[in-house]
């Protein structure tokens, strides 16, 4: 069978889901792999370099489509694309099932299978195909060096022949996996790093990591903000409230705040208030991981950079990932080739949809002319 990779069609995107080291991995599961011209370009990946590892070149997004058994993409199919699914293509990218009904409905009607890369379970043994998590971990990065980028001061102290420089301080929200990124970035460029996370049980990480975890002053066992699988639950009003008054009255010692706070199918809760921002220095800057779902900080602008009356800096970009295209799209083209090594156990270059296979299961959204999405909890954790 054929494995094909369009270029992105969506505005800003620059990331794509095979790089030709994916696809020399590709063909050793016994596919044959096709690119559409340019895909890679943004990315750092040129066509050339597809060629030399054996990658067919399709000359327009119609072409890929049509040679292409099994498409590859990173982001949802626009409507315009999904009008190009036919009978027995396989589709694997992120998807969205949850907000995304037209899109399943449509792949369904057109008797394609759809494999939702934001869909596969969160257990040890699909770590390797778990492309939320890479992508996180590069925005997480991405999110201090844009601060740092924006922040007019060193991350570390130094004392040199022209005075002392005293170090920035770093306040982390949300200590997940964007977050543990964050805080790993932030201490290796020096910043004194603070964390604060609803579920206590990460503070070990975060001190691990040379960050201090801020505690709140609350009885422990209401301080656990766990829910299932490892994700947040919704905070009691009384644990909100303390948590605000703990970050209002660090406000206006924090130089950079990193917020990546969300509870899983909610608004991102919001956590940086208007009169935090009011307290900080001038010259701080906040970014907001959360700006997908809402935002965590109260003025943050989806895509957008502003600067408030008193200085402080808000970033709510949500591209992070795609500004390091060729690091996020060798890990995700990664994800995608283990995905694909699982649905190949025969290595025989034929895909064997194995519905009884926990992960491959919890990731397909559409199969066989139907609905798949919500899939059953996994079996194995
Ligand atoms: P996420 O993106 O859903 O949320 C980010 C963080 O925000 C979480 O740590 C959450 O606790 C925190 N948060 C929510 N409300 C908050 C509030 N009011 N104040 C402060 N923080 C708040 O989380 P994620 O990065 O996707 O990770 C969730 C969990 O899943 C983590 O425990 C992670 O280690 C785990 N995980 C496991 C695997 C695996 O086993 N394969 C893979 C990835 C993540």
């Amino acid at each position: 069978m054929k494995i094909g990779a369009p270029k992105e069609i969506e505005a800003g995107e620059a990331r794509v889901a095979m790089t030709p080291d994916s696809a020399r991995a590709l063909q050793k599961l016994g596919y044959d792999c096709v690119i559409e011209a340019g895909a890679g370009a943004q990315a750092g990946f040129s066509d050339a370099a597809y060629e030399e590892a054996g990658v067919e070149i399709a000359k327009t997004g119609a072409a890929l489509w049509k040679a292409a058994d099994i498409v590859a993409k990173v982001r949802p199919p626009t409507t315009a694309e999904t009008k190009k699914l036919r009978e027995g293509q396989l589709l694997i990218s992120f998807f969205y099932p949850g907000q995304n009904e037209k899109g399943m409905e449509a792949a369904r009607k057109q008797k394609a299978n759809v494999i939702a890369m934001d869909m596969v379970p969160r257990i040890s043994r699909a770590q390797k195909m778990d492309a939320l998590s890479s992508m996180a971990n590069i925005a997480g990065y991405r999110a201090v060096i844009e601060a740092g980028n924006n922040f007019g001061r060193f991350f570390t102290g130094q004392i040199t022949a022209a005075g002392k420089v005293p170090p920035a301080k770093v306040l982390v929200v949300g200590a997940g996996v964007a977050g543990l990124a964050a805080i790993g970035t932030s201490t290796s460029l020096g910043a004194i790093t603070y964390a604060f996370d609803v579920r206590p049980e990460v503070a070990e990480q975060v001190e691990s990591m040379g960050a201090e975890f801020v505690f709140l002053d609350f009885e422990e066992e209401q301080q656990d903000g766990a829910a299932t699988g490892g994700y947040a639950a919704v905070s009691s009003p009384e644990f909100a409230a303390a948590q605000l008054a703990k970050f209002r009255e660090l406000a206006p010692d924090i130089d950079i705040v990193i917020t990546t706070a969300l509870i899983p199918g909610r608004d991102a809760p919001e956590l940086w208030t208007e009169d935090m921002v009011a307290a900080m220095k001038p010259g701080s800057v906040i970014v907001d991981l959360a700006a997908e779902r809402g935002g965590n900080c109260k003025l943050t602008v989806k895509d957008e950079k502003i600067v408030t009356d008193n200085g402080v800096t808000i970033i709510g970009y949500t591209d992070f990932p795609s500004r390091m295209a060729a690091q996020s799209s060798t890990l995700y083209a990664t994800n995608i080739r283990h995905m694909m090594a699982d649905l190949t156990p025969e290595k025989d270059g034929i895909v064997h949809h194995d519905m009884e296979d926990d992960v491959i299961r919890g990731a397909t959204a559409v199969f066989a002319e139907e609905i798949t999405f919500p899939p059953p909890p996994p079996k194995v954790a």
